[in-house]
């Protein structure tokens, strides 16, 4: 039997069906639908995407069954409009529109008025008794087929139009007359002529062909190749090509064209909505010469008409169970549906459109979730540029945290904290990096942009945990601290500047632009609920403070995944405790400085650990190296200021300071390292977590407290480590008379040997949680701080196609934690897994991790969001 390669639809009937979009493309396989559905569409048929990919295999040539089933269809369509192509009394015309897999809007080509030539123009104008109107199509084909199909430059057309209005002194198309286009139409074709050396073809079948083929070729121009790979669509799909009747909406007042949604795309409002123009046709609209009314005054143009098209929305709606986008065509009074597809939405429409279909038993709650996509979610929660904003992009840098921010350019933290706290402006941070220092200014700016560093350097942790818009490693920016300004390109950028950070696109524009601040919806709130009915993964929260655990648990979070108890020293008030523990030698000094921290760490353990009533807080013992916490040794000052601040003499501060300094600290003394150097800081920090915990207990509270242990190498360490926890807590536990409390001690896996060893480690670890911002560093042997300097070439070359600490390097990375998770679990089958790297809050990364079986993610608080419905969509097998 001959492979069928054409499917006609119309007058009711169809040979395709919507489940065959793959083939026929998602506008010929609508149709299709519509048609079977007894909605009235020009009728037509759809050539399939195979043929696309044999015409390139075949050296783009055709196999002769095709024009044999071309030809069927056609017949077919000829009976149906009783007009025929290429008959000179009432000739049919057809239009010829490529219709890919999923929609790439405007990347390929479109050919109207296909069959018009000398001859059929004249049956058209007797036809339709309106000779300009033939003309003027025919002069829109020679102009379209010229360019298109011919490789004509748009612009030579468009010169001798202008020239012809000019001759005759008008400004408007529309009021050339028929003898003009006539003319028009005369001298497009001898410039073909002259310009490609051959002319543009009479013969209706030589035109269809030529279109059919520029369709095809379409799929293979540069712009459609891009747009493919940026949105991750296989070159192999190929495009289908519908070929249907033309139906005019320029024939006069009883005529006109639209395009409608079932529902408003903006607001999500239950209620027809778009816009339509009588005696047009649909570049008209685009061309924006005359502006369009709104659907509602169609209803008293042309209330029949009105009514029909209300019917059909509903109907489409219902049928494809979505916000319907459909263009129609009115025709002396008949309406034609040309084509109906999934309505695109912003993000607040789209959780309003999902909850009301699920409300009205349209979709089931758990199909809601198939309308928003993640990164809606992220629209939701934080800022966005207003789209009607004019904006220039002044340099560009790494995402790292997502919303907008405007505001006034500050290169010194500490006096943009002194400025924020006087009110009425908002700042911008901008600095090469950030560290601890910092972090007033941090929590003072509107947005943070540093042209060095990577998605998980300081700046971009800290900024992504406060939910604050971040920029990082924007290294085409230069900044001069001593005269406070930025170079970028040729421009400077001076303090007090304005400039606005787009953290979702990693872009710095120029001034300060309108910033659209979302509002939370309840309807928002009930769709994250509805998320717990379908995810497996679990959400917990990177929370270091009371106040983190308190925003994540109001965003659903599931417990704490990852506490970084440094983060709790880092504060301003607070860190001069933890340097005295550092520097103090005798023990009398080192114990009052430990007894200091115990008390700040055990009352920020106890408020978590109430915020988290009844759900696991994971713990993360102290994992930076000690110098951090301490100004560098050249930085005299600092050093001085700090010397007088602790009564610690200058020399013995100094000394202290080269001692740590390190050259590589990222692979230096650090995480469980310092553990074994110092165990009484982490004697300390488990007392901490203990002595708090027995508290609330005693109390009624549910605390289920996790003590986690980072950058395991060797099963040694984690032999001696666990000996130190179980010791103090089983010492705490008596003091405190609270000997039923239970508690897990687990591990970070951020070390390659830590995952190859895993079902060594396994035996004397609770749960595994994978650090994957240190896996991905140390596996790929990418510094995670200094990725932020060659990043973008890697990215801009398509080295990369994704940053790996973003989005999880699945062979590499991913290898090793398929690998830890699959030793672990051999050693103890029911081994706790989760994520608590930043990968834990991307979308992407989350899919891999659910199919590698992992229990839980962890993510940012406002992260969380995003993570459960990713979670709910992974489960309900819907890709990111
Ligand atoms: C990690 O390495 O993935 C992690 C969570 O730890 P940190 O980012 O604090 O090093
Ligand atoms: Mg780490």
């Amino acid at each position: 039997m001959e492979t069928k390669y054409v499917y006609f639809f119309g007058g009711g009937t169809a040979d395709g069906k919507a489940e065959l979009k793959d083939i026929l493309g998602g506008k010929g396989a609508n149709l299709a639908e519509m048609s079977r559905m007894g909605i009235l569409v020009p009728p037509g048929f759809t050539i399939t995407s195979d043929v696309c990919n044999l015409y390139f295999h075949n050296n783009k040539s055709y196999l002769k069954e095709l024009e044999h089933q071309i030809g069927e269809s056609l017949a077919k369509i000829e009976k149906l409009m009783g007009a025929k192509f290429g008959d000179e009394g009432n000739p049919l015309l057809l239009s010829v529109r490529s219709g890919s897999r999923v929609s790439m809007p405007g990347m390929m080509d479109t050919i109207l008025n296909v069959g018009l030539n000398e001859d059929t123009v004249c049956g058209l104008a007797k036809h339709t008794n309106n000779e300009r109107f033939a003309y003027d199509s025919y002069r829109r084909f020679i102009q379209m087929y010229g360019k298109i199909v011919m490789g004509m430059q748009g612009e030579i057309f468009a010169k001798l139009l202008e020239g012809k209005k000019g001759e005759r002194g008008l400004t408007l198309d529309t009021e050339l007359s028929t003898d003009d286009l006539k003319d028009l139409i005369e001298r497009m074709k001898s410039k073909i002529k002259e310009v490609t050396g051959k002319e543009c073809p009479s013969d209706p079948y030589v035109q269809l062909w030529g279109a059919i083929s520029a369709v095809f070729q379409s799929w293979n121009t540069p712009r459609a190749i891009a747009y493919r790979e940026a949105n991750s669509i296989p070159q192999e799909w190929g495009t289908a090509v519908n070929i249907q009747t033309m139906v005019f909406g320029n024939m006069g007042t009883e005529s006109g064209t639209g395009v409608v949604f079932s529902r408003n795309p903006s607001t999500g409002e239950r209620r027809l909505f778009g816009e339509f123009m009588l005696n047009a046709q649909g570049e008209d609209i685009v061309a924006g010469i005359r502006t369009p009314q709104p659907i509602s005054a169609l209803a008293e143009l042309m209330p029949r008409c009105y009514q029909e098209l209300s019917d059909i929305s509903q109907r489409l709606e219902r049928h494809f169970k979505d916000l319907q986008d459909i263009e129609f065509t009115i025709q002396d009074g008949k309406l034609w549906i040309l084509q109906t597809r999934a309505g695109k939405r912003t993000a607040q429409a789209g959780v309003k459109i999902a909850i009301d279909m699920a409300r009205e038993k349209l979709i089931s709650r758990k199909e809601a979730l198939r309308y928003i996509a993640p990164e809606d979610i992220e629209k939701l929660l934080h800022p966005t540029l207003d789209p009607t904003a004019e904006k220039e992009v002044v340099a560009k840098g790494l995402p790292a945290s997502p919303g907008v921010a405007s505001g006034k350019i500050i290169f010194d933290p500490e006096e943009l904290a002194q400025l924020a706290r006087k009110g009425g402006d908002d700042f911008i941070l901008v600095r090469s990096k950030t560290s601890a220092d910092d972090f007033p200014g941090i929590r003072a700016a509107a947005g943070v942009l540093t042209t060095t560093g990577g998605i998980t350097s300081h700046a971009a942790v800290v900024t992504r945990g406060m939910g604050k818009t971040c920029i990082v490693g924007a290294s085409g920016i230069s900044i001069s601290d001593v005269r406070e300004e930025f170079i970028v390109g040729n421009r400077i950028f001076r303090k007090g500047d304005y400039i606005t950070l787009d953290g979702t696109e990693g872009e710095v524009l120029l001034g300060k632009l309108p910033v659209i601040t979302p509002k939370p919806s309840r309807d928002f709130e009930e769709l994250l609920v509805w998320t717990d009915l379908a995810k497996r993964l679990k959400v917990m929260a990177n929370a270091d403070t009371p106040q983190d655990a308190k925003l994540a648990r109001d965003f659903g979070a599931e417990g704490v995944g990852l506490c970084r108890t440094e983060h709790m020293f880092f504060q301003p008030d607070r860190i001069d405790h933890f340097r005295r523990v550092i520097i103090a030698e005798e023990s009398g000094a080192k114990e009052k400085a430990l007894e200091e921290l115990l008390l700040i760490q055990r009352t920020d353990f106890g408020q978590i650990f109430a915020q988290m009533e009844g759900l696991p807080v994971t713990i993360r013992l102290l994992d930076p190296p000690l110098h951090e916490f301490l100004p560098p040794p050249h930085a005299e000052d600092e050093l001085k200021a700090l010397s007088q601040r602790l009564g610690i003499p200058f020399g013995k501060l100094q000394e202290k300071v080269t001692e740590l300094h390190e050259s590589n600290p990222m692979l230096g003394h650090r995480g469980c390292r310092l553990g074994i150097t110092s165990p009484e800081i982490y004697q300390i920090q488990v007392r901490a977590i203990m002595e708090a915990a027995c508290e609330l207990s005693k109390n009624g509270v549910r605390v289920f407290p996790e003590i986690m242990l980072p950058l395991i190498a060797h099963v040694g360490e984690l032999k001696f480590l666990r000996e130190l926890v179980v010791n103090t807590c089983a010492k705490v536990k008596m003091e405190k008379e609270a000997e039923g409390l239970a508690y897990k001690v687990g591990i970070m896996i951020e070390l390659p040997r830590a995952a190859l060893i895993a079902d060594e480690l396994a035996k004397f670890a609770d749960f595994f949680s994978f650090g994957t911002n240190d896996l991905t560093q140390m596996a790929l042997g990418i510094s995670r701080d200094d990725a932020g300097t060659f990043m973008p070439s890697y990215l801009k070359r398509a080295i990369l196609r994704l940053d790996p600490f973003i989005s999880l390097d699945e062979k590499g990375v991913g290898e090793l934690i398929k690998i830890a998770v699959q030793r672990g679990r051999k050693t103890k089958p029911d081994l706790k897994i989760g994520v608590c790297g930043e990968h834990g809050g991307d979308p992407k990364s989350i899919e891999f991790f659910h199919k590698v079986g992992l229990d839980y993610v962890s993510c940012s608080p406002y992260r969380v969001p995003v993570a459960r419905l990713t979670a709910a969509r992974i489960a309900l097998e819907l890709t990111t």
